[in-house]
């Protein structure tokens, strides 16, 4: 049902939506329309669904002239109703009036008579992204492209969204499904330790059959005991992972995430994580309920058989890595070592009239960075800029980047622009493919509209080794927002490579 309210929320175009409207909203609006006695029952359900709905929307406003000023939830899920308590008809505005009143050259804009009540949200409103061109979009702002869909929905409304980082890795095909299932319930607790036997009643020791001087829980077992430690500190070591290794189960997740960017050793971390687990608890098991003991060096050897076994079943291609003759030789591990590649990256020249617009965006240590040139058909720098701004995603920086670039070109009058991005991403959206995220869709329409001005433009692709003044421009550190650069005030390394791109413009790239 909340999908089908989000599509008559959503200005939906469907048959369906049409017939809703016109049955049921003809004068009343969607947010506030009163559930009776007179509806059916599935309009009843739909509305329904307006109660986990409604908190979680948002509206992207740009015109303001598809969103009703006083019921549509546009101030951060409130309406001007539910602020004032009712519609002010001394105070002006008709009860169909659009959001549009209060905006003016894209910009919030108060009225001169407004009442005490507006005031006191208007600062609120005015925190409200708005301006640009065309309709106003209702946004799911939990789902990347902005839509409610089904399994939106399902999210919504379940109320486990816990997804492990790893679970996908746990149930990957090399691995063992005993190893995969014991870990599974160590991680969640479901484990019978003999501290969750004790709190039942069922046991009356805790000491750790493996250490025999601690309480055995599942932290303790699998990550904190002495003997559990041994081995993770000689497999790790093995993996050529210096880090410490994690002394809870809930950290796991995260420590894995931080410290296995290389593909390999991840997919190893993996199979080492869940060998041990069940190793450990098989140990354990033996010790309780067998009476037999085995060695720490002894179980650690079972579990580096266990482990060649998986990973012998994989080649590994992978790129060269001074760590991997190491892994290879502890883990029984066949790697291929991908042959690198040289490929000549060319920066072209623009020719006649168009002028070249190179765009790059940066993200280091959580700090945003943008930069963007225009240059002309003999590879001189006409403009450039370089901003700061905390963006979450490179994307979205990248396409910060374009934005801003195709201004300084309206501003030199430049009448052909070929954009030049290293961003696939960025360049996808630009031209309407690929999930659009709905975080980008407002630079998109800025751009969009700018490019207007442009009597013809293109955007195309470099790899990021031709780009290299964006890149610079990109990662400049400055304490101003956004600077704008004229050609006398370029710094030398700066001069150098654009020296570069115009008088040889060829890079290598390798990998
Ligand atoms: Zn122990």
């Amino acid at each position: 049902m909340g999908v089908l309210f989000w599509e008559v929320a959503r200005q939906g175009t469907s048959m369906w939506a049409q017939w809703i409207r016109d049955r049921y909203l003809r004068k009343a609006n969607l947010w506030k329309v009163a559930i009776h006695s007179g509806c059916s029952s599935s309009w009843i359900s739909i509305l329904k669904a307006r109660e986990w709905i409604l908190p979680k929307v948002k509206y992207l406003i740009f015109e303001g002239k598809t969103i009703n000023l006083w019921y549509d939830p546009w101030i951060n899920g409130k309406s001007l109703v539910d602020i004032f308590g009712r519609v002010t008809y001394d105070w002006g505005p008709p009860k169909d009036c659009k959001v549009a009143a209060l905006i003016s050259n894209g910009k919030w804009n108060k009225p001169n008579r407004s009442p005490a009540e507006l005031d006191m949200v208007w600062l609120e409103i005015q925190e409200i992204e708005v301006g640009g061109k065309g309709d106003d979009i209702l946004i799911w702002p939990a789902s990347k492209i902005g839509s409610l869909g089904l399994s939106e929905a399902w999210n919504a409304v379940r109320t486990n969204e816990e997804v492990l980082p790893w679970a996908k890795w746990l149930w990957h095909s090399i691995q063992t499904p005993k190893h995969c299932l014991c870990s599974w319930q160590a991680y969640l607790n479901k484990l019978p330790t003999l501290v969750r036997l004790q709190r039942r009643g069922l046991t009356t020791s805790t000491i750790c059959s493996l250490c025999a001087t601690e309480a055995e829980d599942a932290d303790h077992l699998f990550l904190g005991c002495s003997f559990s430690r041994f081995i993770w500190c000689v497999l790790m070591r093995d993996l050529s992972i210096r880090s410490t290794f994690p002394h809870l189960l809930s950290h796991l997740p995260q420590w894995l995430n931080t410290h296995l960017s290389d593909p390999l050793k991840k997919e190893l971390a993996y199979i080492i994580l869940t060998t041990t687990f069940w190793h450990l608890w098989l140990e354990r098991n033996n010790r309780i309920f067998r009476r037999t003991k085995q060695h720490k060096l002894r179980i650690l050897h079972r579990i580096r058989d266990s482990i060649k076994m998986r990973a012998m079943s994989k080649v590994f291609r992978v790129l060269p890595n001074p760590d991997y003759s190491r892994i290879s030789s502890a883990f029984g591990v066949q790697i291929l070592e991908k042959a690198l590649v040289h490929t000549t990256i060319k920066w072209l020249l623009p020719q006649g009239d168009w002028f070249k617009l190179n765009t790059d965006g940066s993200l280091a240590d959580d700090r945003g960075g943008y930069g963007a040139l225009v240059r002309n058909n003999k590879g001189d720098f006409i403009i450039g800029l370089a901003g700061r701004l905390d963006l979450p995603s490179i994307n979205l920086l990248e396409l910060k980047a374009i934005e801003r670039g195709v201004l300084i070109g309206i501003a030199k009058g430049v009448d052909k622009l070929w954009i030049e991005s290293d961003s696939t991403t960025a360049l996808a959206w630009l031209h309407g493919k690929g999930k659009i995220p709905w975080t980008a869709l407002r630079s998109l329409r800025h751009i969009h509209l700018n490019l207007l001005h442009f009597s013809v433009w293109k955007a195309t692709h470099i790899n990021r080794e031709g780009n290299s003044p964006a890149d610079m421009l990109a990662s400049h550190q400055s304490s101003r927002d956004e600077t704008i650069f004229h050609p006398h005030q370029l710094w030398p390394d700066m001069v150098e490579a654009i020296e570069q791109d115009r008088s040889v413009g060829e890079y290598t790239r390798t990998r």
